[in-house]
């Protein structure tokens, strides 16, 4: 199977934290308005069949229910999971929560969802290809996929890594193995093997003086986002 379970039990272990905004996940909850808005702009999000793949306590998933989608979450983190499901009691949001391998859940719903996300995930899995074949298999014809994950060079692995984890404390440490991280050049290439066009590549990017995220065109070293089409 395409999970390794020491990141699982990571994940697993830190769900409680999940909603605490100044948390371990303070991180998710900062970029969440700016993916969101990225992924509403180019797909509009009212009314669709939504699949958030790695969807860990839902932060995304939630919000993207909050805009009118439709919006299954999948992991296999079944603590992240049962906190994912504790706090649609506390926002009124519905979302449909499954613990599931996505290429198992590939063949189950195949060509099923209007848009699919993979955020922050793929750097997280032995075989990202793998992740990204599933994705292209379960949105419809015509359909959005939206991947973000950590690009793989010296800035990346100062802001990402050092800065990250052991200068600034904003993520706890080991969070991120640099030797998974994945260049938009590859990412884009697992794409388009598997029939999606690429749209888009945008950077994520974060500033360490105030402490504020932005989404820019012209920075892609660090986090970023590759928008698809099947
Ligand atoms: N996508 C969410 C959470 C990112 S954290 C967000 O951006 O807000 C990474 C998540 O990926 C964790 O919840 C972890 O449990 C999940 N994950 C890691 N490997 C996985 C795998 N092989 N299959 C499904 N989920 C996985």
């Amino acid at each position: 199977m395409n999970v390794d379970q020491i990141e699982i039990e990571k994940f697993s272990h830190n769900a409680h934290h999940w909603w605490d905004r100044n948390g371990q996940f303070k991180t998710l909850h900062d970029i969440n308005p700016l993916r969101l808005d990225y992924i509403d702009r180019n797909a509009p999000l009212s009314g669709k069949t939504v699949l958030d793949v790695g969807c860990g306590g839902g932060v995304l998933a939630e919000s993207m229910a909050g805009r009118g989608a439709k919006v299954t979450g999948i992991d296999m983190a079944e603590k992240a999971l049962n906190v994912a499901k504790l706090h649609l009691f506390e926002s009124g949001h519905e979302v449909e929560y499954l613990m599931t391998p996505v290429e198992e859940f590939a063949r189950t719903r195949p060509r099923h969802y209007d848009i699919v996300t993979c955020m922050e995930m793929l750097e997280h899995v032995p075989d990202p290809q793998s992740i990204v074949a599933a994705c292209s298999e379960l949105v419809k014809p015509g359909g959005h996929v939206f991947f973000s994950t950590l690009n793989r060079n010296p800035k990346s692995y100062l802001y990402a890594v050092l800065g990250a984890e052991y200068i600034l404390n904003m993520l706890p440490r080991g969070t991120h193995d640099y030797a998974k991280f994945i260049k938009p050049s590859e990412l884009a290439h697992y794409c388009r093997n598997m029939g999606l066009e690429v749209e888009d590549l945008i950077g994520l990017n974060y500033d360490p003086f105030d402490r504020s995220y932005s989404l820019g065109r012209g920075d892609v070293d660090v986090n970023y986002i590759l928008w698809c089409r099947a």
